[in-house]
């Protein structure tokens, strides 16, 4: 099971202590089998390498340019960059970056240099409310995948985040039945359609401890991209408890 802490933008240098916390907890618990990777904004990236160096965390980006390297782009971070500082995840296709203007095309470009560069990607995909209540979840994730997902070898590392627009940071979880049925969805694209066999779908939407049990009962989810409840230590490690003990 895969826990991925989005923290968005939020953190400083003195919030980013809670995440000894965190490194005692997976420590104590290192015979289990779960992942943990921290996204914090690009400031905070240097440090959090630092801190997770010799532990079993890892540390993610929450996003980056599609040019590999180095080139004239103000204000934008590459992958290669990330790289060298520690990185090994990068989250692209955020429904918060989709929402203002980022299409599928920089997409794919930017997960083809990040797969290039040897990053793992977590490729975030979901539809919106209004989409759902059209009834064109299938047809809106099928597209987000073919015209995101570039024609290159070595797809099968990429993990998938299922995250419904909707229930991003509204506290609304969709229903374990809808859940399980558009995980098998995309599972079932990615086998047919792509070719890769054992893919990786985590979930993403409001998941806190409360909820996380029941959500983690369904039967194909491999893991969860949380926003909100990883900024404090102590919710985050309750979801991993909940899951994996
Ligand atoms: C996210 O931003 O990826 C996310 C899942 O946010 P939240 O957990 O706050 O809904």
């Amino acid at each position: 099971m895969y826990f991925i802490a989005n923290w968005k933008m939020y953190g400083n240098l003195k919030t980013l202590k809670s995440i000894n916390k965190v490194i005692e907890f997976s420590k104590r618990y290192k015979n289990k089998k779960f992942k943990i990777v921290y996204c914090p904004p690009y400031t905070l990236l240097e440090a959090f390498s630092k801190k997770v160096k010799k532990t079993t965390i890892e540390l993610g980006a929450q996003n980056c340019h599609f040019e590999i390297s180095s080139g004239p782009f103000t204000g934008s971070i590459s992958p290669m960059m990330l790289k060298s500082i520690g990185s090994k995840y990068v989250i692209i296709g955020h429904s918060e970056n989709r929402s203002t203007g980022e299409t599928d095309f920089q997409i794919k470009n930017k997960i083809n240099s990040s797969m290039k560069s040897g990053l793992n990607i977590i490729f975030c995909i979901g539809e919106t409310l209004q989409q759902r209540k059209k009834k064109l979840t299938n047809k809106i994730l099928k597209n987000q995948i073919l015209k995101g997902l570039p024609k290159i070898k070595k797809l099968n590392k990429i993990l998938i985040a299922y995250e419904p627009v909707w229930s991003i940071g509204t506290g609304i979880i969709p229903k374990l039945s809808e859940l399980e049925k558009n995980i098998t969805f995309i599972k079932n694209l990615l086998k047919n359609n792509i070719k890769i066999k054992n893919s990786k779908v985590l979930y993403g939407g409001s998941v806190n401890p409360k909820n996380v049990k029941n959500l983690a009962s369904i039967k194909n989810i491999d893991g969860f991209l949380v926003g909100g409840a990883s900024q404090k230590a102590k919710n985050f490690i309750d979801i991993v408890k909940k899951t994996i003990i």
